[in-house]
């Protein structure tokens, strides 16, 4: 049987967007999901323009299920199916809000998933709020929230003057992927990283975010974001705030989020010599792109951290669309040895440590070890930990969940989002061109400036070496 909600937890889902993208790729496929597993314990309203019917948004989520990849089970389906009612209606007007009231009377605590273009979040958040719909209730927001500092500020002051902080779910879904919940495990679980985990070894750190694919069919939404917005501020910069914090105090919501926003206040605001940015040749050809567009689908940054823990030791970070491949990789360079005991020590790499966090999770430490013969000659290696658990729960079903049941710890605070804006800032207008470069390549060879003598850029491996 599946249990009734707690007293805590969210007793219905309204889906705004529930016509849209990432309500077919991604909520549908975690709700199934959640009903396999005896947790879809609330109704599922879907909002939007679409005049659709009940049996056609039906229709709509089974069509969902089944291009999901997961494993039909009839039980579950028919759970997600028969939770589900739907509101055809324009955000704009006021009786689609009134239609919504009606359908959640009985609902105590709603929770709200925004699922739909950014430049909507604050008309939509005060239209709940003026339906009287807010109270008890819960929203999530999806991301970008915000295109700067400024609209990200107005955006918080929309969500706070309807909903309590703790009633705001910022979601980023990187923070329910396993690999980058397992980088604070990994560094907070085990005693060894710590003592080094500074700029006495720490030489460099090293973050790519690459995609072979290009922006398919969403020319017109991407033309609005850039890679600096798409995933630089918030996805890559989670994982900054992960890998820099100091240990948080406990593992919660308020220890993390003060942990990570001491991160991100530590950064120098970028200008424009710490950026670099690229548009793939072909761009401007897909639909919705301006002929002349200046978007980048690219971009290399150094960021400067001023705690004393990470003073001196450069980050660099580096995504884009149309890359040499797809991977997510961190790199932690350590410093060499002072002094070199051995002879014919290859130059480079040095030690280092490489989180692969996808495809294929792992995690590797490149080290030198001594080859076989009389010589005191070394080459470089790999130990490398790979650990094939399939993840138990997607991202969305985690966070949805966590968000159904209050629990923010793996959602951004407010102050944190806007300190990561205050990073970007600066550069999101005042930039050079985007420069050209070739779709299958690694970006313009202009990133090589951003970085410090002796460094380079990493392509992310695909398989251990050893
Ligand atoms: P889509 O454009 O596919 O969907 C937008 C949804 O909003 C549709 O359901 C649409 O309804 C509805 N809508 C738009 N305007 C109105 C309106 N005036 N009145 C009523 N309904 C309206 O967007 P996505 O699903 O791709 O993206 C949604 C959000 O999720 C965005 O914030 C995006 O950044 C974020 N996101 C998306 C990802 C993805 O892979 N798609 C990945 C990560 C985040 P209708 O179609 O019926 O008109």
């Amino acid at each position: 049987m599946t249990p009734a909600p707690s007293r805590t937890s969210s007793d219905a889902l309204v889906c705004f967007g529930a016509s849209g993208d990432l309500a077919h790729k991604k909520i549908f496929p975690a709700l199934f999901a959640l009903a396999k597993r005896r947790a879809l314990n609330f109704p599922v309203i879907g909002v939007a323009r679409s005049r659709w019917s009940p049996t056609q948004f039906r229709d709509r989520v089974t069509d969902s299920i089944k291009k999901s990849g997961l494993a039909i089970d009839r039980r579950a389906l028919n759970v997600l199916l028969s939770s589900l009612t739907y509101v055809a209606g324009d955000y704009g007007s006021e009786s689609t809000f009134t239609a919504l009231g009606q359908t959640l009377a009985g609902s105590r605590r709603p929770a709200f998933y925004l699922a739909i273009p950014p430049g909507l979040f604050e008309s939509v958040i005060k239209s709940i709020g003026k339906a009287g719909l807010a109270r008890d209730g819960r929203v999530i927001v999806e991301k970008p929230f915000g295109l700067d500092l400024r609209s990200a500020r107005r955006l918080n002051a929309a969500a706070r003057s309807f909903f309590a902080e703790d009633a705001i779910f910022r979601i980023d879904h990187f923070l329910g992927a396993e690999a980058i919940e397992n980088l604070l495990y990994f560094r907070f679980a085990n005693s060894f990283l710590e003592p080094i985990w500074n700029r006495n070894y720490v030489s460099s750190v090293q973050i790519t975010l690459a995609e072979a694919f290009g922006v398919g069919d969403r020319g017109t939404l991407y033309e609005g974001l850039g890679c600096l917005r798409d995933v630089v501020q918030n996805h890559m910069f989670q994982i900054v705030g992960l890998l820099a914090m100091d240990a948080p105090a406990a593992f919660d919501k308020k220890a993390l989020r003060s942990a990570k926003l001491e991160v991100f206040r530590s950064i120098r605001p970028l200008t424009r010599q710490d950026l670099v940015r690229g548009q793939f040749t072909g761009y401007r050809n897909v639909p919705g792109v301006a002929k002349r567009s200046d978007v980048e689908t690219f971009c290399a940054l150094r960021l400067r951290l001023g705690s004393s823990r990470w003073k001196g030791v450069p980050w660099y970070l580096r995504s884009g669309k149309r890359l040499a491949t797809t991977a997510t990789e961190v790199r932690v360079e350590l410093k060499e040895r002072p002094l070199q005991l051995f002879a014919g020590v290859p130059e480079l790499p040095a030690n280092y440590i490489r989180f692969r966090v996808s495809p294929g999770p792992a995690i590797a430490f490149g080290v030198r070890i001594k080859r076989s013969g009389k010589k005191f000659a070394g080459e470089q290696r790999e130990l490398f930990l790979m650990d094939e658990q399939p993840e138990e729960q997607s991202p969305y079903e985690r966070l949805l969940s966590d968000a159904m049941a209050g629990d923010g710890t793996l959602f951004n605070g407010e102050a944190g989002v806007e300190a990561a804006w205050a990073v970007v800032d600066p550069v999101l207008k005042n930039h050079g061109r985007a420069l050209p470069y070739a779709p299958g390549s690694w970006g313009p060879a202009q990133a090589r400036r951003l970085l410090a003598p002796g460094d380079e850029w990493y392509a992310p491996k695909t398989a251990p070496k050893n």
